[in-house]
């Protein structure tokens, strides 16, 4: 069954390059619902599983590092169609290819550097926000 939730990170480069409030706007003006966030940090672990299915492919370390040099910002989010419509408001993960109005298209700065994430599937949607926030501090 599909769920309405999706989980986000605003990138390190999003946080670094001071971001936080317009990719904040643009996730509300969207019609998303913040149910959770926090300002927090991936360890090396963390990141490695978090990405494991790309751990064969020749940026795995590169992206390792770069998810976990800052702070991110961790958050899930409730809308309708929650996952797919983030999706289509995040944009392309190359920001070359990502249409006008997404938030790619306006903050990332390259394919690594995408300023952030969205889960592809209500099944990783569900594990990556049960990873970062407890029931307590779902609303
Ligand atoms: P998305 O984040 O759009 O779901 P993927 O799951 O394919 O994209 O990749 C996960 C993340 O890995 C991307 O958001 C990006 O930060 C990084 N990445 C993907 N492809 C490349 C690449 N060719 N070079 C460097 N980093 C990449």
């Amino acid at each position: 069954m599909a769920t309405n939730r999706t989980f986000t990170m605003i990138k390190p480069d999003g946080v670094e390059n001071g971001h936080i409030g317009g990719i904040l706007n643009m996730i509300t003006e969207g019609g998303f619902r913040i149910v959770a966030m926090k300002l927090t940090q991936l360890t090396v672990a963390d990141a490695k599983a978090f990405y494991a299915v790309h751990a064969e492919r020749p940026f795995y370390g590169e992206l390792v590092e770069f998810m976990t040099r800052g702070p991110i910002v961790a958050a899930i989010l409730e809308k309708e169609n929650a996952v797919e419509d983030f999706r289509t408001l995040i944009g392309a993960t190359n920001p070359a290819n990502a249409a006008e109005g997404t938030i790619r298209k306006k903050y990332a700065t390259s394919m690594g550097e995408n300023a952030v994430h969205g889960s592809d599937s209500d099944e990783n949607a569900a594990i990556e926000s049960a990873f970062h926030f407890a029931g307590r501090e779902m609303f």
